[in-house]
C-alpha cells in the first residue's frame, strides 16, 4: 500500500523549493484591501474610501485600493521631506547597497510580481515574466551602480539631490514605470512620493511591501494610490521639488500648466505615434516580426508602439501578405496562459476608446483587416487590427489609439517617408528596417524621435536614455541621462 503524502503548500514568495508555473495563481498572496504606504508602514486613507481593482481578462474584482486625498498626500510629502534630511546625507555607497537589495528582492519574487502584473493589467504572462519584471529589477541594479559614482558621471561638477520627487505613472507598465522612476531618484539621494495608475496599483503596492522588507529607511519611498485627483494633489503640493510624469499628453499639459511659475523641476514622458519604416532592402521576415512586436506587444498599450507602418511600395504586397499570415497565428486570450500573444485591454474605458477609433478609421475610408481569431466572450479583448491604405490626414494616423491597431501607408522615396514620419504632433520613437547602414544613419539624424530602433523594435535597456520630442514630452529616463533630472549642480 502506498502511503499518501501531503502535497507541500509552500508560499513561493519565501521558499524557492517550490516553483509554480507562472499561470498558477494559487500561491499568490494578495490581500482583500490595500492601504497607503507612508513613512514605512501601511496606513488607512484619511477619507476611509477604497476603490476596486479588476482583472480585465475576467472582469473579477481582485482587491480594494485606498484612495488618497490631499491630507494623505501631505502626510506622504512630509514623511519624504523628513527622510530626505537623512537619506541625502548617508554615504552614497550605503545608498547603493539599499538599492541593490531592492533589486535582489525583486529578482527573488519575480514570479509573484509577474503573475500579479498580468492579473491586474491584462498583459501576457510571457511579457511580464520575461520583460517587465526582469527589466524592472535591472533598473534597480543599474542605478544602484551609479549611486556612488555620480562625481565620475559629472566630472568637475558637484551633483546634489533636488529633494522630494513626486512621481506619477501610467497603467501600461506598472512595475517597470515604478522602477524607472524610483531607482534613479534614490541613487541620486532624493526621496519619493509615487502614485501608480488607478487600474494597476497592485504591483506598486507589492513593491511597497518589498521596500519595507528591504529595510530602506522609513519615508524614503512613499506610495499613495488613487486617480487623477490624487495625482493633482502631488503636482500641486508646495513642498515637492520635482515632478516626473508618464502618461497622456492631455494630462501632461495640465501638469505643465499647474507647475508654471513654481521652481518645481519637471520631466514628461507622454504619448506617441511612431513610424515603423520598412525599406525594400530590409530582411522581410524579420521586419514582419518587428511590425508584430512593434504594435501588438502589450496589446499596443505602449507609448513608443510602432503604430504607423510605412512600407516601400515595391515590397508592400509581400510585407502585407506576410503580416496578415503572421497575424492569423497570434493567440488572443487568457493573459495567464504562457502561449498567449495578446492579452486583455487594460480597462473597459480603454476598450471603448479603441473601438471608437476603429469606427473612425472605417468612416474615414481606410480599409480594415482583422485577424480571424476567436476572442473570449468575457473580459476586455480586441482583435489585432490593420488599417490599409490609410492617409496622412486620417485621425487614425494622427492620433494615439493605444491599442492593437496599426495603420499602413506606402512610400516611394526616402525623402517622402521622412516627411510623412515627422508630420505628426508626437516624436517619441521610430523604427527603420534596411540592409544599408548608411540609410540608417541618414534617417536617425532626420527623424524627430527620441528613440530610433534599427532592424529591431521595442528593445529596452536600463543603459539607454528614453524620451521624446514635441508633444511626446521632454527629459530623458534611463542611462546616465536619467540621473540628470534628479540633480542640481
Ligand atoms: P491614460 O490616458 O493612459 O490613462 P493618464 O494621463 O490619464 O493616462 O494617466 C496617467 C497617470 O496620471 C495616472 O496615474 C493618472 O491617475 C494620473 N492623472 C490623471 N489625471 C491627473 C492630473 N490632473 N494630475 C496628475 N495626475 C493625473
Amino acid at each position: 500500500m502506498t502511503k499518501k503524502t501531503k502535497e507541500p503548500t509552500l508560499d513561493f514568495t519565501t521558499n524557492w523549493a517550490y516553483e509554480p508555473a507562472p499561470e498558477d495563481t494559487k500561491h499568490i498572496t494578495l490581500k482583500k484591501q490595500y492601504d497607503l504606504f507612508i513613512n514605512g508602514e501601511f496606513v488607512k486613507p484619511n477619507s476611509k474610501k477604497y476603490f476596486a481593482t479588476y482583472n480585465p481578462a475576467t472582469e473579477e474584482k481582485i482587491a480594494e485600493i485606498a484612495e488618497a486625498d490631499e491630507k494623505d498626500v501631505d502626510k506622504a510629502v512630509k514623511a519624504a521631506r523628513k527622510a530626505f534630511e537623512k537619506w541625502s546625507k548617508i554615504s552614497a555607497q550605503e545608498r547603493g547597497k539599499y538599492i541593490y537589495r531592492i533589486a535582489r528582492l525583486m529578482q527573488e519574487r519575480a514570479r509573484e510580481f509577474a503573475v500579479i502584473e498580468t492579473m491586474d493589467g491584462g498583459k501576457p504572462i510571457r511579457e511580464s515574466r520575461d520583460i517587465d519584471v526582469p527589466l524592472a529589477a535591472n533598473h534597480f541594479f543599474y542605478y544602484a551602480g551609479w549611486a556612488d559614482k555620480l562625481e565620475y558621471a559629472f566630472p568637475g561638477r558637484t551633483p546634489k539631490p533636488l529633494g522630494v520627487a513626486g512621481q506619477i505613472i501610467p497603467w501600461n507598465f506598472p512595475l517597470l514605470m515604478a522602477a524607472w522612476k524610483i531607482a534613479p531618484a534614490l541613487a541620486t539621494g532624493n526621496t519619493v512620493v509615487l502614485k501608480p495608475a488607478e487600474t494597476t496599483s497592485l504591483t506598486a503596492l507589492k513593491l511597497a511591501e518589498l521596500i519595507r522588507d528591504s529595510g530602506l529607511p522609513e519615508g524614503v519611498v512613499n506610495i499613495v494610490t488613487g486617480a487623477g485627483k490624487t495625482g493633482a494633489a502631488i503636482v500641486n503640493h508646495p513642498d515637492i521639488n520635482k515632478i516626473a510624469f508618464t502618461g497622456s499628453t492631455d494630462v501632461g499639459k495640465i501638469i505643465q500648466k499647474a507647475i508654471a511659475g513654481t521652481d518645481k523641476k519637471l520631466t514628461l514622458e507622454l504619448g506617441g505615434k511612431a513610424a515603423n519604416i520598412i525599406f525594400e532592402d530590409a530582411p522581410i521576415d524579420q521586419a514582419v516580426e518587428g511590425i508584430v512586436n512593434g504594435i501588438f506587444f502589450n496589446q499596443g498599450h505602449v507609448c513608443c508602439a510602432g503604430s504607423r507602418l510605412f512600407v516601400q511600395e515595391s515590397v508592400a504586397d509581400i510585407v502585407i501578405r506576410k503580416l496578415k499570415d503572421r497575424m492569423e497565428t497570434l493567440i488572443v486570450g487568457n493573459p495567464l496562459d504562457k502561449n498567449t500573444d495578446i492579452g486583455a485591454i487594460n480597462s473597459k474605458e480603454q476598450l471603448s476608446k479603441i473601438n471608437k477609433y476603429i469606427k473612425i478609421g472605417i468612416a474615414e475610408g481606410a480599409e480594415i483587416y482583422q485577424s480571424s481569431c476567436a476572442i473570449p466572450g468575457k473580459g476586455n479583448f480586441c482583435k489585432p487590427t490593420l488599417f490599409l491604405n490609410a492617409s496622412q490626414s486620417h485621425r487614425v494616423v494622427q492620433e494615439e489609439i493605444f491599442g492593437p491597431v496599426l495603420t499602413i501607408q506606402t512610400f516611394r522615396t526616402i525623402e517622402e517617408v521622412i516627411e510623412k514620419a515627422n508630420n505628426i504632433p508626437y516624436g517619441l520613437s521610430a523604427g527603420v528596417w534596411t540592409d544599408k547602414g548608411s540609410k540608417i544613419f541618414n534617417l536617425t539624424s532626420k527623424l524627430r524621435a527620441g528613440v530610433v530602433w534599427a532592424n529591431t523594435y521595442n528593445k529596452f535597456d536600463p543603459t539607454s536614455p528614453f524620451g521624446g520630442y514635441k508633444e511626446s514630452g521632454f527629459g530623458r529616463e534611463g542611462g546616465l541621462h536619467g540621473l540628470m533630472p534628479y540633480l542640481k549642480f
